[in-house]
């Protein structure tokens, strides 16, 4: 993940949903003032225009002169799980990307089809096979050959036929594209892409399972084309291979992994990104395979942000402090990753413009939701951090006992709260005190 980028920072230019007017920040058509004043911080604020705007834009490459292609959309829930922002993926018409029961849960909760669902994840329980095969998903996606013959166990358990794809870990020379230098050889995830073959041999001699695709994911926040390109040859090289061993596959999963500009980065627009991927699939003549996306941070990472009130200014030896109400347990990744999200003040003001760590109440070092930010704020103003959409409230937690943030999706004029905010009774609703 990006080190902090140097001041003056880089703006974050066309965002959707979200935009300054002679100097306050809206939420669509609402001042966000106003939502902090209706709704309290720190608080997650969604535009349904900007995940529309997202979903379309994926969308528009999956149609070419000739019409539609066989490809579809496959929303990674772990980036963003709120029910109602699944549900607005599925009337889009997406299909859901689930790594563990609970997302499954939440993936019938809304009414998605069984057939709109992958099941993906390194380490999933006998309890989570058994619930994706009682529900009929589309797919679940191994990785190990123990996997395959827990899913072949209990498929004979349930007396069901099991759909499978094996994720292959193509092993994209890192050097070669240093930009995306995390995640690729995470020996994790994964087959290692000499065992696949092997793999796909062992798959086709147990009897409950249905060979139906291929799959890969090779990393997250990618802002580079050229490593995709070069997962899809050695991929569809496999492809090709089992082919000729008679095992013929339907539909070829690549993934998600495009990255958001968060200020700094410059990655490609989701539309040229994806023709150029599906072009270049159609251009080694697999025309006939279905295509999966399973993108989860483009679709929703720049539609959300989260909005804190400063609690103090704190000017220390070194450094001015800009302590806020949202904290690491709100959004992780600045103290996960060290992460850079845009922070502006939602309000133009008067105030010195001074350079401050914006940092928030836990007890942690790491608690800091940005380094070095120059900003012209007072106590109680109100700062929006953007880019929040994508494994921000996801990851948040109740460390320090902070209840979570309520979240909103705004559409128009229109506000609705779509998580309450939780309270703190119930952070110890289901602990017990031992008996006297
Ligand atoms: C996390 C994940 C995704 C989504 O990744 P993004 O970077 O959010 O697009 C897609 N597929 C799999 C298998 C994943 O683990």
């Amino acid at each position: 993940m990006s080190s902090q980028p140097p001041n003056p920072l880089p703006a974050l230019t066309n965002l959707v949903g979200f935009s300054e007017r002679n100097g306050c920040w809206f939420a669509e058509e609402i001042p966000l003032t106003q939502l902090a004043e209706q709704f309290g911080t720190p608080l997650y604020i969604y535009s349904k225009r900007a995940l529309e705007t997202a979903f379309a834009a994926y969308e528009r490459a999956c149609f070419t002169l000739k019409g539609k292609r066989r490809a579809s959309i496959f929303f990674a829930v772990k980036a963003n799980s709120n029910l109602a922002v699944m549900n607005c993926f599925k009337e889009l018409g997406a299909g859901f990307d689930l790594v563990s029961g609970g997302e499954l849960d939440r993936a019938l909760t809304i009414g998605a089809k069984p057939s709109s669902l992958v099941f993906a994840g390194v380490g999933k329980s006998a309890t989570e096979i058994r619930q994706a095969l009682t529900a009929g998903v589309k797919c679940l996606n191994v990785e190990s050959i123990a996997e395959l013959e827990q899913i072949n166990r209990i498929a004979r358990e349930l007396s069901c036929r099991a759909p499978i794809s094996l994720r292959v870990n193509p092993d994209v020379d890192a050097l070669t594209h240093p930009y995306i230098s995390t995640g690729l050889k995470d020996n994790k995830f994964g087959i290692a892409y000499h065992e696949v073959l092997k793999t796909y041999r062992e798959a086709a001699l147990l009897a409950q399972l249905d060979i139906v695709g291929i799959d890969c994911h090779i990393g997250s926040q990618i802002t580079a084309t050229a490593p995709y390109l070069d997962a899809i040859d050695k991929v569809l090289d496999l492809v090709t291979q089992l082919k000729k061993e008679g095992i013929i596959l339907r539909h070829l999963d690549l993934g998600g992994g495009l990255g958001i500009d968060y200020g700094p980065e410059d990655p490609p627009a989701i539309t040229e990104f994806t023709t150029t991927i599906l072009d270049h699939v159609a251009a080694r003549g697999f025309e006939d395979l279905e295509i999966l996306l399973e993108p989860g941070r483009s679709l929703v990472g720049n539609a959300g942000i989260l909005i804190t009130r400063v609690e103090y200014l704190k000017h220390g030896a070194s450094k001015n402090f800009c302590v806020v109400d949202a904290a690491m347990n709100d959004l992780m990744r600045p103290a996960l990753y060290g992460a850079y999200h845009s922070i502006v003040a939602v309000q133009q003001q008067a105030a010195e413009p001074l350079t401050y760590d914006v940092v928030g109440p836990v007890c942690e070092s790491g608690d800091w939701l940005g380094k070095d930010r120059l900003l012209a704020v007072k106590a109680t103003d109100l700062l929006a951090i953007l880019s929040a959409g994508a494994y921000g409230f996801t990851m948040s937690s109740n460390y320090n006992s902070r209840p979570r943030a309520a979240e909103i999706m705004v559409d128009g004029d229109r506000a609705f709260v779509i998580r309450e905010r939780e309270t703190v009774a119930e952070l110890w609703s289901k602990e017990r005190l031992l008996p006297k």
